[in-house]
């Protein structure tokens, strides 16, 4: 065989996954002509499925795995992820511009999340890789780059939605730890004594609250004020 050969074979993707194929084309079994040097990975984002969405691959009714070539007449059945393998911990992510509405919510909730507006796709892809962030954007490309291991593409568009779709498929209820970590500029809050930030606050805040944070970066002083309690109005309602 030579390296400009083809083969035959049959994609069948399960579930979600057919969100990213065509809307006429949502039929769960492609069959397609592809090089003999492609992977199962390969061949599924030619299809549009990025492999972060890829749970796992069973070919011709056996396990196999995403990295794995193709042969001629593979029937290649993909699963998604229905919920996100909670093995990984703690849960650190990298936003895309496009799920940036949901950075604060999931900071004040106590993840840490890396985001800078406008950052080029290439740049995004390696600070979540060195950093072993999972990646949320809407950009099925972005979760095609290789160096990206972990990454969610996020459905919803609209914010609540998108939150509503993070705190179920991360399981975010069970492993969130609100009101650690500023939601400006991700730092990790600290316990600040009442006295030590009086002179600071507004005179109704000094009058109700006693729990204090500080921002030593944002030299920001945090209670669990009007925003705080709207998060956890939200979160009840998702
Ligand atoms: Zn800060």
């Amino acid at each position: 065989m030579t390296i400009n050969e083809k083969l035959d074979l049959t994609l069948e993707p399960g579930g979600s996954l057919r969100d990213f194929l065509p809307r006429k084309k949502r039929d769960p079994r492609l069959r397609l002509r592809v090089a003999t040097t492609a992977t199962i990975k390969d061949v599924a984002e030619s299809a549009g499925i990025p492999h972060t969405e890829i749970k796992g691959v069973e070919r011709n009714g056996r396990e196999v795995f995403a990295d794995d070539a193709v042969k001629q007449g593979d029937v290649l059945r993909l699963y998604p992820y229905t919920v996100f393998d909670t093995g990984v911990e703690p849960l650190h992510f990298a936003v895309d511009c496009n799920v940036a509405k949901c950075v604060k919510y999931l900071r004040m909730l106590g993840f840490s999340v890396y985001f800078e507006n406008d950052i080029a796709d290439g740049k995004l892809a390696r600070v979540a890789a060195e950093q072993e962030r999972i990646v949320l954007t809407r950009d099925k490309r972005l979760l095609m780059r290789k160096i990206i291991a972990r990454g969610r593409y996020v459905r919803a568009v609209r914010a609540e939605e998108q939150l509503k779709e993070l705190v179920a498929f991360f399981n975010l209820k069970e492993h969130m730890r609100p009101f650690t970590r500023c939601m400006v500029c991700d730092t990790p809050l600290r316990e600040a004594e009442k006295a030590a930030v009086l002179d600071r606050l507004p005179p109704k805040v000094a009058a109700g609250y006693e729990e204090f944070k500080y921002c030593d970066k944002c030299d920001k002083v945090y209670w669990k004020g009007t925003h705080f309690k709207r998060m956890f109005a939200l979160l009840k309602r998702l």
